[in-house]
């Protein structure tokens, strides 16, 4: 059925709302009230209806929420736990102790919060990379805009894959519409042009279309009656289209690490009081260290900054074409072991061009300029037919690249070449019907009049295309060397079979074309099957697409890092193996398995050939195989990213590990499905994913690693204390521990979040789905390696600065005593020494094997600066009066500045030699890397 023609666009006469039009009165009329026409608004029009209207967007509601996220900071347990400490130390008779705690928890609160609303706007500032887009028809040009610039009036089409950008009336076409972000409803609808007028709620309408709804099969046209939040979508939810930014099992994990820690801190805490008490301290100063060793000991900055720098990572990937949904998405791509990606526009270009056309007994070079004799007649036969059978429009003054599937706008070019250019004109007036392609059964069908094959007025024509193997059971003839048809014997199917298997070899992509002309006056099928039989096998059509550039060095990065490479594609086993080889998937015991002999495997079995360490090219696939094999790898344990572009690959990309959807070419409802999105549709940026993945895990270890390693040196000042029964006094005051945790500490931590890529961090094999990001090496290294090295050095520093003013074990160094002053500068020289050993730690951190030498030592600037903070800020500390006062600090001369300067170079030095050894013993880690180039694939 074709719309309803009316009159032209009058722009001055437009509803004020709105929700002023019905848009279940006749088309006519709705056209009418809307001034619009099937032709579409103009430019002009659509700007000025923007301005009454408004953008097609939903508005959040619900107002500000910083104020709610900045209290939940302070009823976070641990900020609890620190407040039931302040309140203690108040009761207990230590204001100041009191005070520097709430200091703490205000401190603690302000940074968690920044960083949280930086990671979340880092998230919602995603949106930006995948501009919703929706197909219209403007001044009677098809044009794809963005969604939030659709007005009522707009003539928009709706196909499978896209999310409905507005309410809008089907006025040509029938599409299935899945409804379920509005009523609830799982099951697809169908919506189509012929609905009659029925009573009930709108979302019941029959030829109404909404916003929010995905197609799921078909094509519509439709005119736009209601954008923005006067949409059904905009008035049931007035959505917020909030990101989810649930918790990273990284997260979850650390979550519970800060946990068991702080319950140690409590211990220890807990322990010391008797232990204090014990040396002779009174019960203030007793309560006051223990709560000094809890504050101390607890790391509540950990959390947020491993949000923070998960959200970095998000940000880092998005501005290399790679936008995740999730932040856990981060960490998951570091762990991948296994890629399946389809072919087409992933690992190739998605230009196709076509370079061979197979007629009986005669093959054409269809790149070749054409000459005076040319013998071409019969590929114009093939080429209209293969342009008949089309949707996509061929680019244009507007639309540069043109619109729709490469493989057509290949065949269109075709066409335009023998000199029987398709115009969308043309070809609509000449549509009867379409069946669109289906990626099952892997062709396309159109019914048209007019074209060559058509010698009678008004009989129509079937034309169709598709993959040889589904095209061909629906032949019965073939065209000969005269071009005439003759039956289809088994000698024109072997010569086809062979001419497929010649150009699959080479890597080319081939079409089956076939066509049937209808008897004047005979009935349109309507049913597929029907119409798609009969036919007359007029020739092959072969394209070239080949592999992108970066292509083949990503899969030997891969391949580097342990990743193995699976391709599923819909396309012929020989023509994705030689791609696959191409670009070094693949090797040697690799393999093809076919759509059919997947069908056939048992679970069993499927386990059976993944368990290779072969890469294998699934071809022919349907979609439902992709969720089968995803599932089969995930039942063997591993992190499978999997890409995906239809509507139909949306189980298979929620399953998966890391879902990747294709930004250009996808559907909406691949991109809504998936975990990560590809703004190029490049497979290097998923290899590039994977890294950023990998190095952030890695951060998220480093300053895990800094910060629970200055605990040791913390805490064996006031063991110390404690079992020399008071004889050695105390050699750090609480105060001073709470300046390292609150100024020293935090900025070089965050700079290490921010570490670039330890070399060789794509030469080792993933991670393990359950390796922990706290685990025993890493506690080894920064309790028993980088602490005690740095307890030792401070202690010795605090021995040896009140041996030289003469002390002896039990000699009182109390206020008005003779070696008061000098153990004042001993504790000095105590926290002094704990923010020098800090600086070691920080630069041993960096690296987890490699040596400091080989990144630099000025490679992470932050971290420079933040160190540069470090430093002032504990000069400050020694040397001003007012901060002397309250961290009972004396100034401390060169020569004991210069028995703590070597103390970085010391912690950090020690650790190089540590990872020295480690590298020495342990070879470089060997991944099987597949062979490269291997001549043929079995089948
Ligand atoms: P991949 O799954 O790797 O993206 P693909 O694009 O070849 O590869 P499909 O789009 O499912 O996968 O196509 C499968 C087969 O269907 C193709 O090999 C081709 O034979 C046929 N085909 C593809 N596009 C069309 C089309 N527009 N019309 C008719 N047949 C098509």
């Amino acid at each position: 059925m074709t719309a309803t023609e009316t009159a032209p666009v009058d722009s001055t006469a437009l509803p004020d709302r709105a929700e002023s039009v019905d848009e279940r009165q006749p088309l006519a009329e709705l056209f009418r009230d809307l001034r619009t026409s099937p032709s579409g608004l103009s430019e002009r029009e659509t700007a000025r209806r923007r301005l009454v209207y408004g953008a097609n967007e939903l508005t959040r509601r619900g107002g500000r929420r910083w104020p709610r996220e900045l209290l939940d900071q302070f009823t976070q347990p641990l900020a609890i736990l620190l407040a039931v400490a302040a309140v203690l130390a108040w009761v207990g008779g230590t204001p100041a102790l009191s005070i520097a705690v709430v200091a703490v928890i205000l401190l603690n609160a302000g940074f968690a919060f920044v960083q949280e609303m930086q990671a979340e706007r880092a998230v919602e500032a995603l949106a930006a990379f995948l501009p919703a887009t929706a197909l219209v028809v403007r001044d009677g040009v098809r044009g794809e805009v963005k969604a939030r610039d659709l007005v009522p009036g707009d003539v928009l089409i709706v196909a499978e894959g896209d999310r409905v950008s507005a309410d809008a009336r089907i006025i040509d076409g029938d599409v299935l519409l899945d409804l379920s972000s509005l009523t609830g409803e799982s099951l697809p609808v169908s919506r189509s042009a012929q609905a009659a007028a029925e009573a009930g709620s709108l979302l019941e309408a029959h030829d109404l279309v909404f916003s929010g709804s995905t197609c799921t099969g078909g094509e519509a046209t439709t005119v736009v009656t209601r954008t923005g939040m006067h949409t059904e979508l905009g008035r049931i939810a007035a959505l917020s289209q909030r990101v989810t930014t649930e918790r990273s099992p990284l997260e979850r994990q650390v979550r519970r690490a800060t946990w068991i820690i702080a319950v140690v801190a409590v211990a220890m805490g807990a322990a010391f009081l008797p232990a204090g008490l014990a040396a002779g301290l009174g019960w203030t100063a007793a309560i006051s260290f223990s709560i000094g060793l809890i504050v101390a000991n607890v790391p509540e900055g950990l959390l947020p900054t491993i949000t923070l720098a998960l959200a970095a990572g998000v940000r880092e990937l998005a501005r290399h074409g790679a936008v995740v949904k999730r932040l856990s998405a981060v960490e998951t791509l570091g762990s991948t072991t296994v890629i399946c990606t389809d072919k087409t526009g992933t690992l190739t270009e998605n230009r196709m061009r076509v370079t061979r056309l197979w007629l009986t007994g005669q093959e054409i070079d269809a790149t070749a300029p054409a000459t005076a004799n040319d013998p071409r007649a019969r590929a114009r036969v093939l080429a209209s037919a293969a342009a008949a059978c089309t949707t996509a429009e061929a680019p244009s003054d507007s639309q540069p690249h043109g619109t729709g599937d490469p493989t057509e706008l290949a065949l269109l070019r075709l066409a335009d070449e023998l000199g029987v250019p398709t115009t969308p004109a043309e070809r609509k007036k000449n549509r009867r019907a379409v069946f669109h392609f289906d990626a099952r059964l892997k062709r396309m069908s159109t019914l048209d009049t007019g074209g060559d094959a058509v010698g009678d007025g008004d009989a129509a024509t079937v034309h169709t295309k598709g993959a040889l193997e589904t095209v061909l059971p629906g032949c019965n003839r073939f065209l000969d060397a005269d071009g005439a048809a003759q039956t289809l014997n088994a000698e024109a199917r072997l010569a086809l079979q062979q001419a497929q298997d010649r150009y699959a070899a080479s890597g080319l992509r081939v079409l089956a074309v076939a066509q049937r002309a209808l008897e004047p006056g005979q009935s349109i099928p309507d049913d597929r099957e029907d119409a798609e039989s009969g036919l007359t096998l007029i020739g092959l059509v072969a394209m070239a697409d080949p592999p992108r550039k970066g292509v083949a060095d990503a899969v030997a990065r891969a391949h580097q890092a342990g990743m193995r490479i699976h391709v599923v594609t819909g396309d012929y086993g020989p023509t994705a193996a030689e791609i696959a080889r191409q670009i070094g998937i693949g090797g040697k015991n690799g393999r093809i398995v076919t759509g059919a002999e997947l069908d056939r495997l048992t679970d069993a079995e499927l386990d059976a050939v993944l368990s290779g360490d072969g890469e294998i090219v699934f071809a022919r696939t349907s979609p439902e195989a992709k969720l089968r094999i995803c599932e089969a790898l995930r039942a063997r344990g591993e992190v499978v990213a999997m890409t995906g572009d239809g509507v139909n690959d949306a189980p298979a990309l929620r399953h998966a590990d890391i879902g990747v959807a294709m930004g250009r070419s996808g559907t909406d409802v691949a991109r809504e499905a998936a975990t990560m999105v590809l703004t190029d549709d490049d497979f290097a940026t998923i290899v590039v994913a994977v890294d950023a993945g990998r190095r952030v895990f890695d951060n998220v270890r480093k300053f895990v690693l800094y910060i629970f390693a200055h605990a040791v040196p913390e805490v064996v000042p006031f063991l110390v204390f404690a079992l020399s029964g008071g004889a050695v006094p105390l050699p750090l005051s609480v105060l001073q521990i709470l300046a390292v945790d609150l100024g020293t500490e935090t900025l070089p931590a965050l700079a290490l979040g921010r570490e670039p890529a330890e070399p060789g961090l794509m030469d080792r094999p993933p991670r393990s789905r359950t390796a922990g990001v706290i685990d025993r090496a890493l506690l080894f290294r920064a309790w028993a390696l980088l602490g005690s090295v740095s307890a030792a050095l401070v202690m010795g520093a605090f021995f040896f600065t009140l041996w030289r003013a003469g002390w002896h074990s039990g000699d009182p160094t109390g206020g008005g005593t003779p070696l008061h002053h000098a153990y004042l500068q001993a504790t000095t020289i105590t926290f002094a020494g704990i923010v020098a050993c800090q600086i070691g730690t920080a630069f041993a951190a960096r690296t987890d094997r490699a040596s400091l030498f080989t990144i630099g030592l000025r490679s992470n600037p932050l971290l420079l600066w933040g160190i540069a903070f470090e430093l002032v800020f504990t000069a400050a500390v020694i040397y001003a009066p007012p901060a002397q006062h309250v961290f009972g600090t004396a100034a401390l001369s060169p020569a004991q500045l210069a028995v703590i300067a070597p103390f970085p170079v010391i912690v950090w030095g020690v650790d190089e030699l540590v990872r020295w050894f480690r590298r020495s013993r342990t070879a470089p880690v060997a991944v099987p890397v597949p062979d490269r180039l291997v001549p043929s694939v079995s089948t």
